[in-house]
């Protein structure tokens, strides 16, 4: 009878913890059909409905009660192995626990109330390019993010507490020395890439119309592993993925009929998310485990399925000829002239265009601004001017515009300050040092890729990466199954090896 007394609060736990996530995932749909269908004159009430449902599961998730039974929980958790599923259940639901009553109810209703607002100042400010229009705005997000990381006291830096909540376990002080070493590597190499000359891109422009964009894309993410069953895909203005639970996790693409790179690489790119989602152990469904880990790691694995494999010579060695029977247009384009216009390297201003080899000088001239102006070092007034100044100093390139510089992502306008960029920067490095270990571990991917075969690869990420959900942190994961800790030497050799070959024929 002791098995049963201890199993007890563990059923209430899972109780509690599924009727959360049931309120958490119906939110979930009702954003998802805002973005897919809702007419617009259903956007106040949304807005409120959306409000009501946080609010009910965030005050279920703060009850003391669930604080009491975690702390009940604590001898079982602590008889257990670290990882067996119980034990990270209540550990995991103890941490986000932790954090989420450190932040007042009433100041994250003020902070949900300013977001709305904001984001429909920035939407208007970008389209007439008037920076000072959102300023005010943006002045108060920073005093907001400020008094966010104000309730964790005892941080390193004042960027942590928001770096925490999106990337459990890194810190500003890391990221810091991870990022400077990755741009002192990433800046040569950009110039020299660049000094060799331009590559023609143009046959990624013709015209592609969208019904057979979005079949060939269909068949892509099939054969990569996608379940359609447990999944949808529809059209958006800002491709996302969402999951309802582990039998529904949905994509959404958004397609440009001049350019074939948008719409296909955002479907692989958004896949990445959802097979990981697809993946998590089924155990665990309508509990905190049943997420992927942390946004770097979510990112990770988007970035894998986008660039390492769908962006890879292999990859259109089998996927090009079903290509060319879709689109007649690129009968005359050879294999070898599609697969350098989809990897060109370009100097260029927005960060959602850029290259593989490029894109992190974006995220960190966002990441080292953010901390400034949470230090006080940089005024929100100062900003187009210092974020002008670092597009000339790491890109060589000076927005003509403030909509095609500081005003063109969207984070900072509806989000905080801080916290909001590092993922990026670390999927990419976690996707090659994943990548690497695949590999290692079966070195017939390549070949299997070439012959349109992914199974080795998708069994190898469900394995190790995917099925555990949110039971490690990011670090855990990455040292579990690379056996090192995160390092920019992965990203570096596949950039130099990868880009070194296709401009110059050789290593870089
Ligand atoms: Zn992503």
């Amino acid at each position: 009878m002791q098995t049963l007394e201890k199993t007890e609060p563990i059923q209430e736990l899972r109780t509690r913890l599924t009727e959360i996530d049931d309120i958490d995932s119906a939110a979930s749909l009702l954003y998802w059909d805002q973005a897919i269908y809702m007419p617009s004159g259903g956007a106040a009430a949304r807005g409120r409905q959306l409000a009501t449902l946080t609010q009910i599961a965030h005050t279920k998730f703060t009850d003391p009660g669930l604080g009491q039974l975690l702390a009940d929980l604590h001898p079982y958790e602590q008889s257990l192995p670290y990882d067996s599923d119980e034990a990270s259940l209540i550990r995991i639901t103890r941490r986000n626990y932790n954090r989420a009553v450190q932040v007042p109810a009433q100041f994250m209703a003020k902070l949900s109330c300013h977001r709305a607002e904001s984001y429909e100042a920035w939407a208007k400010a970008r389209l007439a390019n008037d920076f000072a229009a959102v300023a005010p705005y943006l002045e108060k997000t920073l005093e907001l993010s400020r008094k966010y990381a104000n309730f964790f006291p005892g941080y390193e830096h004042i960027a942590d507490p928001l770096i925490a909540g999106a990337d459990y376990g890194m810190k500003a002080s890391t990221l810091r020395s991870l990022f400077a070493q990755l741009r002192q590597q990433l800046v040569p190499i950009v110039e020299q890439v660049v000094g060799l000359g331009g590559i023609d891109a143009s046959c990624l422009h013709q015209h592609f119309p969208e019904p057979q964009q979005i079949e060939f894309g269909r068949q892509v993410i099939s054969q990569l592993g996608y379940d359609f069953e447990r999944g949808r895909q529809d059209k958006t203005l800002h491709p996302f993925m969402t999951k309802f639970s582990t039998g529904d996790v949905r994509i959404t693409t958004r397609l440009r009929e001049n350019d074939l790179n948008e719409g296909l690489f955002s479907t692989i790119h958004e896949m990445g998310h959802a097979l990981y989602e697809q993946g998590v152990n089924r155990e665990f469904e309508a509990t905190p485990l049943a997420n992927g880990t942390s946004a770097g790691v979510h990112e990770s694995q988007s970035r894998l399925w986008e660039n390492l494999v769908g962006r890879s010579r292999q990859f259109w060695n089998f996927f090009y000829p079903q290509l060319q029977t879709q689109f007649a247009q690129l009968d005359d384009v050879s294999l070898n002239t599609f697969y350098r216009a989809i990897n060109k390297v370009e100097r260029s201003l927005i960060r959602t265009d850029a290259d593989e080899v490029t894109y992190n000088l974006h995220v960190m001239i966002r990441f080292d601004l953010e901390l400034q102006l949470l230090e006080g070092t940089l005024a929100v007034r100062d900003l187009p001017t210092a974020w002008n100044e670092r597009y000339r100093a790491d890109l060589g390139l000076v927005p003509p515009s403030d909509s095609d510089g500081v005003l063109q992502d969207v984070h900072w306008y509806s989000g905080m300050i801080g916290g909001m960029f590092q993922c990026y920067t670390l999927g990419n490095l976690m996707s090659a040092q994943f990548f690497e270990a695949a590999i290692k571990a079966a070195p017939a991917i390549p070949t299997q890729i070439e012959q349109g075969d992914f199974r080795t690869l998708h069994d190898w990420l469900q394995a190790n990466i995917y099925q555990h959900g949110s039971k490690y942190t990011a670090g855990e994961l990455i040292e579990r199954v690379t056996g090192s800790a995160l390092s920019i030497d992965p990203f570096i050799r596949y950039i130099r090896q990868k880009f070194g070959e296709i401009y110059q024929g050789k290593v870089l």
